[in-house]
């Protein structure tokens, strides 16, 4: 007779956190349950549907380069607010927010690594800071790896993840745009490959400027690929856009991009174009460093002078 009483008893729910996450969350595309330890062990992709989460820097690291080679350089260019910008809160709150929350100084991180044994230059773009939108130190940083490209001939890999140009940054950010591609117009003049891979999103300036500029461009599956997003053009042209257009999947279609890669596929891939563009065999790996899995390490060498040329003011050579 318990069972029909109106006081049996109640299920408790045990969880091991404090904030009572269960561990458990809801696939934002197939909205299929999925563990957090299931989703990190599949590269942050969704094991049911395929839908590729976005990824930190360090995420990106282990997926893509050779473990403990990454070296990060001019990791201490830092933005600095010479507009005084305020919307509804300052541009210095904001990016001190940023900072907090991504754990980062900047949303993008610079420097040379290994794929698969092949020395690289390689950066990553990081959404959690301000959407991985491109100031001028995100432009900076970029157009200096350029370089450091171009002297060295390391072949460029850029991983691009914008909303777009930095808009508390006014003509600053904007300006990015035309000295990015400026520097790569020079690559592609000696030669030096550039690989670009847009993950999701990959939009405004940036898409606008150096991720359109690879010799290959490479895309993950799904990732939104626009200038002006879904809403925005459909508010100006006053039409429904048509079904998965901007999406990877039709920018292949339409000769926007070279391929589609898997996140689980991409570092092999990616090594595979490398010798094939480079002529190289493939480089003999270095012993890894256990100790330090994935550490970003700063690069102290000959290279600081280049990026202390880094100001607000000054114009570049
Ligand atoms: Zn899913």
């Amino acid at each position: 007779m318990r069972l029909f009483s109106r006081d049996k008893p109640k299920i408790k729910v045990r969880t091991s956190k404090k904030d009572g996450f269960s561990g458990w969350l809801k696939c934002t595309e197939c909205h299929d349950l999925i563990h957090v330890n299931e989703l990190s062990q599949n590269f942050n992709c969704c094991p049911k549907c395929d839908h590729h989460y976005r990824l930190s820097v360090l995420e990106r690291l282990n997926v893509l380069v050779d473990e403990g080679s990454f070296e990060e350089l001019f990791g201490d260019i830092s933005p600095v607010d010479s507009l005084k910008f305020k919307d509804s809160k300052l541009y210095e709150e904001r990016l001190a927010e940023a900072k907090r929350k991504s754990e980062r100084n900047e949303a993008v991180c610079v420097g040379t690594c290994k794929i698969e044994g092949q020395r690289v230059a390689l950066g990553i773009m990081d959404f959690k800071f301000m959407g991985g939108s491109m100031g001028s130190v995100v432009g900076e940083r970029l157009t200096l790896l350029i370089e450091y490209s171009l002297h060295t001939r390391l072949p460029l890999v850029i991983v691009t993840a914008s909303g777009g140009a930095r808009m508390q940054e006014s003509i600053f950010s904007l300006m990015q745009m035309a000295k990015t591609s400026a520097a790569l117009a020079k690559l592609h003049e000696k030669k030096i490959p550039y690989i670009s891979i847009l993950t999701n999103p990959t939009s405004g300036g940036v898409t606008a400027s150096f991720a359109s500029l690879g010799d290959i461009i490479i895309a993950e599956p799904g990732a939104l690929i626009c200038f002006a997003g879904p809403r925005v053009i459909e508010q100006t042209i006053g039409e429904k856009l048509p079904e998965g257009a901007q999406k990877s999947e039709f920018l292949l279609q339409h000769g926007m991009i070279d391929c589609i890669v898997r996140r689980h596929e991409l570092k092999k891939k990616l090594s595979q174009l490398l010798q094939y563009i480079t002529g190289n065999e493939r480089g003999h790996k270095e012993e890894k460093d256990s100790s330090a899995p994935h550490q970003i390490r700063q690069r102290e060498p000959s290279l600081r002078p280049m990026a202390m040329r880094y100001t607000f003011s000054s114009t570049r050579e």
